[in-house]
Order: structure tokens, then C-alpha cells, then sequence
């Protein structure tokens, strides 16, 4: 018998790997600590809870087509031009709409060697060809990403700090690499854990937008710091020229109503993002310290994760992945960043953190 005709799906859209979610184990007979996603230790901004509540009772209402309340309110608490924000129900669904914008069918999306999955996804998704640029010490080099540019070039995407390594770069590089980058290529930097960092060479690429770079655009994210990753809301602060292509790419009503109300809250709700802060500066020095204890290699994070190296390989990594779900602690390898050896455990909560490290330790034998 002939196989059966079916109506096929673009090749580009469904071939290559697809996105791979952090694992949930809900099932298990053990206390679950879900450490694999990066979410917040402490909950949502409880502003955004309450705003959420709040517009509960209009939602037969269409919100803003362009979601100009929550642009607004971002404009506002970082002093930025509210026409050149766009809004998105997560900023990995930005990323995607500028690739697709601005990479056509065989052109070139650059990104480091172990950037986050979705650069390479979303690209080929696209049509575009996905290309890895070689770190220096887990960390991106741009230099290396320089020499990757081709005339097909024209998306570089870093995410700084970048997951799952943690590492950053300087601004001064960011800025050197946009100098000497050319101007037909847009650099997209990923700002999702921004406001964890602490180094003192770091700083935030908005400034580049601001002063009318017409190639730089900088994505944030509410779903890490601000615990709202189930609402789904993220930004880009764009170059004006960049605006009115990008929103239609965009389309219309990119952020429910509810997600609006919820994001636009926990802006302002500065006693939330106190706590979170104070969260993660006490819980990712000590969980670096005791895993380095344990003679583990880590990455440099400055994000609210760790990221170390299991010395006997990729099918060591796994298992030890595999031995602390069942325990309930349930990590990453970072098999899909070119890192099978290396395993990944969010800052969680204070009793996340002790349980987890009895649990390394256990599976060390010490
Ligand atoms: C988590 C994460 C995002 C944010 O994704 P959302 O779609 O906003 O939830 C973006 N970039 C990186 C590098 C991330 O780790």
C-alpha cells in the first residue's frame, strides 16, 4: 500500500530539535524542588497578584492592541521612550519576532557557542541558519564573534549574563562589539537576568538603544526576578526605526489584559524586588561555595543558577541528574548548549538549597 497523502508542514518550521523544558516530576512520593527553570525562590510580586485579582472582572474587554498601558509603565520606571517599546508575552517570543523580522530564508543568526537554547531554535525555525560562535572560558568572545560575521549575517543575539553558564561581559565589550560590528547587523542583547548581577564591570546595554544606536535592541523578562514566568511578559526597548516593523511582525494584542495589570505592578513593587535581590545574593554565593567544596568546577553565574562540571562526562552528568530527581531535586544538564558534562541548579528556596547540597554530598559519598 502507498502511504496515505498528508497536508506537510513547512520542513524549516518542524525539522531540528525543538525547545526542551525544564523536567517537572509532580508524581514523585518526595518533596518536589523544581531547580531547572530559573523561577523565583520567593513567589510573584504580590502587587501583581493583587493587580491580577483586580482586573479579574474586565476581561470581556479586548486590552490595547499594542499594549501601550504596560509600555507605558515601563517607560516610565526606567525613564525610556514608550514608542519604542514593544511588548510580549515573554521575551523568548521577542527574540523570535525579531529573528523572524530580520533574518530571511538562508541567512546567518549568530549567537556564542553556548548561548540559550532558543537562538538556534527560533532561527532555524525561521529558516535561517544557526551559528555558534567558539566561548573563551565559557564565556562569550567577541572577537570569535566578530570573525563569525559573513555577508549572511544579520542577527547576533547574546544573553547577558548568559544561561545556562551565568558568565558575563563588560559593557565596555558589548560596546566594542557594536562598534565594530556592522551596521546592517542587528545585535540583540538578552538582558532576562539582568538584575541579579553584581560585577562591577557590568552594566546594561539600554543606554546603546538610547543614544540612537539604529542595530541594538535589549530584551528583558518579568518571569525571572519578577516571579511572574506563568503570566508571560517581556520587553524590547527597540531603535525608532526598528518600532514599526517589529510591531508588525508582532501583530495585535501581544499581552493579555491580566498580564498587563500583573507585569505593570510589580515594577513598582520595590519591597518584592528587595527580597528577591537579598534572596539571591545570599543563596548563590553559598550554593558556588559548597558546591566548589565538593571539588566541583562551577561557571562564573551572576545570574540566580549554577552551573558546574561532572568530571566523569556527559553520562555521568545525566546520572547524577536522574539520582537527584528522584530525591526532588530536579536540575538540568546543559546537554542543549553544547555542555552534555555540565549540570545546571536554580537558587531555590533555603530549604531547597540545604536539601540539595546533603543530597550532592550523599552522592559523593562524603
Ligand atoms: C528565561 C530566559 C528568557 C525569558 O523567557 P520568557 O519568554 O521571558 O519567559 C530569555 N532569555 C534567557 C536567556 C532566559 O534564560
Amino acid at each position: 500500500m502507498p502511504a496515505p497523502v498528508t497536508p506537510k508542514p513547512v520542513a524549516h518550521l518542524i525539522e531540528g530539535p525543538n525547545f526542551t523544558p525544564g523536567r517537572v516530576n509532580w508524581d514523585a512520593d518526595v518533596e518536589v524542588h523544581k531547580l531547572s527553570n530559573n523561577e523565583s525562590p520567593i513567589g510573584s510580586s504580590p502587587a501583581a497578584v493583587e493587580a491580577i485579582r483586580e482586573h479579574a472582572s474586565s476581561l470581556y474587554i479586548y486590552g490595547d492592541a499594542d499594549g501601550l498601558p504596560l509600555a507605558m509603565a515601563i517607560a516610565e520606571r526606567f525613564e525610556l521612550d514608550p514608542a519604542r517599546i514593544i511588548v510580549g508575552p515573554g521575551s523568548e517570543q521577542l527574540i523570535n519576532w525579531i529573528i523572524q523580522g530580520w533574518a530571511d530564508r538562508g541567512d546567518e543568526v549568530l549567537y556564542p557557542e553556548h548561548a540559550f537554547q532558543s537562538y538556534r531554535i527560533r532561527a532555524r525555525m525561521c529558516g535561517a541558519v544557526p551559528v555558534a560562535a567558539p566561548e573563551t572560558g565559557l564565556r562569550a568572545d567577541i572577537q570569535s564573534l566578530l570573525d563569525a560575521v559573513t555577508p549572511r549575517t544579520k542577527v547576533l543575539v547574546i544573553a547577558n549574563p548568559n544561561n545556562p553558564t551565568g558568565t558575563h561581559i563588560p559593557l565596555a565589550e558589548v560596546k566594542a562589539l557594536r562598534e565594530a560590528l556592522r551596521p546592517d547587523v542587528l545585535l540583540v542583547v538578552d538582558e532576562a537576568y539582568f538584575e541579579y548581577v553584581n560585577a562591577a564591570d557590568y552594566g546594561s546595554a539600554m543606554p546603546l538603544v538610547t543614544a540612537g544606536g539604529e542595530n541594538v535592541i535589549v530584551t528583558r523578562t518579568f518571569s525571572k526576578f519578577y516571579g511572574l514566568a506563568g503570566l508571560r511578559a517581556g520587553w524590547a526597548h527597540v531603535p525608532s526605526s526598528l518600532a514599526a516593523p517589529l510591531s508588525r511582525v508582532r501583530g495585535p494584542y501581544p499581552v493579555s489584559s491580566l498580564a498587563m495589570a500583573g507585569a505593570a505592578a510589580a515594577l513598582t513593587d520595590f519591597e518584592f524586588q528587595k527580597r528577591a535581590k537579598a534572596h539571591n545574593d545570599k543563596w548563590l554565593p553559598w550554593l558556588v561555595s559548597e558546591v566548589e567544596k565538593l571539588g566541583y568546577e562551577t561557571s562564573r553565574s551572576e545570574a540566580n543558577f549554577v552551573l558546574f562540571r561532572i568530571p566523569g562526562g556527559a553520562e555521568a552528568a545525566q546520572a547524577l541528574e536522574d539520582a537527584l530527581t528522584e530525591k526532588g531535586f530536579i536540575g538540568r544538564t546543559a546537554h542543549q548548549n553544547a555542555l552534555p558534562n555540565w549540570i545546571r541548579f536554580s537558587v531555590g528556596t533555603e530549604r531547597a538549597m540545604t536539601g540539595l547540597v546533603e543530597e550532592l554530598k550523599a552522592y559523593r559519598g562524603q
